[in-house]
């Protein structure tokens, strides 16, 4: 069990008049008591208290700062643990100090999320909300952390558990006929309990659809920048990141880009990759082969193939065209400032239904219709909307794609005939999958004790 007593800043370093320290543990009282001068020791105080003092260095007994202290006991708290929050005048230094002090006084230095984890251990909140506020910390834009926000109160655990409930009145509908075969409903059960599995395989298939959007929004969309030596990948690279940390150049084939860079489209993180299969993108199918290049760009949730406007399309450009198509690429045809000496027509026969953007990277034109064209593959349609539940985990996807299958195997027994308790069976184990969204551990015990009261009301 961790018992021991952590601390760490929990207002947004540098930033604010007032930064608050936090520490939680079964010692956080003593240990603050140990650096903090006030007129009253903290161990008298009441709970849930605020006092006025100063914290000093326990080395030196030298002054650090003016700060309010909050004394709060185990339970009513975030951890439920013991938790005191020194409020402190801000500023990295004095912040820093007292941190510092508060570490040689007895706290160890809490783990990122490390106060969530206890407060999931604690039973505070439950497991999807923790790792929501995990995804909230790591949250790359606003969008990102908007949607781990709403996860942390629990949105998804309310429609999690509105599934197992529904979930479990058609267990219930089962139960009757599982263990009263004489009972007369038994045809009118048969048809609910498809109608009642249908509906319930529908919402998951809902939640799964925003998996992937959640998943873009955590961790940035992979995009890769392929095209000829000179295209301009390297000025796309920059003029995305708003800053020169590629390297550009006129000699055609001397760039060597840094790679890995986060940048902000419409509120969308584009993670600019160069995995050491797609570096040198100019070369990549002659380099490392059809087969391979293919295997590399899967990696990829975006490809930006750049053609150059003033020049006629190459064998190689076909041979990129070719290999992206497979994939979610965007067409973008740079330098339209030059003399245009590309076949546009051509290109569009080439790439069918995927888009086409013109730029001028050169006069700064067109790119805010590329960011928009981004914004339209990665958010279109109603996965847009503001209260949209996305789920953002990957191990919320599995569990949701296994609850999945559980009901389309049951409503397949259920359409073929096969006992009823093999569709009980089915139906139970999705219902222990969402349950394992929300961390809830309790299955068969819970089931039976359920059922027992519902076939006794009959
Ligand atoms: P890369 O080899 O594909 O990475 O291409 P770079 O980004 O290094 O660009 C090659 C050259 O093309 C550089 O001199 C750029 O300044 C130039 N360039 C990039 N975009 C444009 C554009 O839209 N118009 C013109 N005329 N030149 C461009
Ligand atoms: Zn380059």
């Amino acid at each position: 069990m961790e018992t021991d007593t952590i601390a760490a800043i929990s207002t947004p370093v540098g930033e604010g008049g007032i930064a608050v320290i936090r520490v939680s543990g079964d010692e956080a009282v003593p240990v603050v008591d140990r650096v903090f001068q006030g007129s009253r020791s903290l161990a008298e105080v009441d709970s849930h208290t605020v006092h006025y003092g100063h914290i000093v260095d326990p080395k030196t007994g030298k002054r650090l700062d003016e700060v309010l202290v909050t004394v709060m006991r185990a339970p009513r708290t975030f951890t439920r643990e013991d938790v005191v929050e020194v409020s402190c005048h801000g500023g990295v230094v004095p912040v820093q100090a007292v941190l510092e002090a508060l570490l040689s006084a007895g706290a160890r230095l809490a783990e990122p999320g490390e106060f969530t984890k206890r407060a999931f251990l604690n039973g505070r909140i439950d497991l999807s909300q923790a790792e929501a506020v995990i995804d909230l910390i790591r949250s790359k834009t606003d969008r990102a952390a908007r949607v781990a926000m709403q996860q942390a109160e629990g949105r998804l655990s309310r429609l999690i558990q509105k599934l197992r409930q529904d979930i479990l009145e058609t267990l219930a509908h089962l139960a009757v006929n599982v263990d009263y075969p004489e009972y007369d409903a038994e045809e009118m059960t048969g048809r609910l309990l498809l109608e009642k599995s249908r509906e319930i395989e529908k919402a998951i298939s809902q939640l799964l659809v925003t998996a992937r959007q959640g998943r873009i929004l955590r961790e940035g969309i992979a995009t890769v920048i392929i095209g000829r030596p000179n295209v301009g990948k390297s000025s796309l690279l920059n003029t995305l990141a708003h800053e020169n940390k590629a390297i550009v150049t006129d000699i055609p084939g001397t760039t060597r880009d840094v790679i890995e860079e986060y940048v902000n489209v419409r509120g969308i993180p584009l993670r600019l990759v160069d995995t050491a299969g797609i570096r040198e993108t100019e070369d990549i199918v002659e380099r490392i082969g059809v087969e391979r290049s293919h295997k590399a760009l899967e990696q990829a949730d975006l490809v930006l193939l750049l053609l150059n406007y003033g020049e006629p399309l190459t064998d190689d450009d076909r041979k990129l065209i070719d290999l992206a198509r497979d994939y979610t690429t965007i067409v973008v045809v740079n330098k339209t400032d030059l003399e245009p000496k590309l076949d546009l027509d051509e290109v569009k026969r080439l790439i069918g239904d995927h888009p086409l953007i013109t730029t001028s990277l050169k006069e700064e034109r067109g790119l805010d219709k590329l960011e928009q064209a981004i914004a339209d593959l990665f958010l279109g349609g109603k996965a847009q909307s503001a209260d949209a539940t996305y789920v953002s985990n990957v191990r919320h996807v599995h569990l949701l794609e296994r609850a999945q299958q559980s009901v389309r195997d049951a409503i397949e027994g259920i359409e073929t005939g096969v006992p009823l308790d093999m569709v009980e069976i089915d139906l139970k184990n999705a219902w222990q999958y969402l349950g394992e969204i929300i961390g809830d551990a309790v299955a068969e015990d819970l089931i039976d004790q359920i059922f027992s009261q519902f076939c006794l009301g009959k």
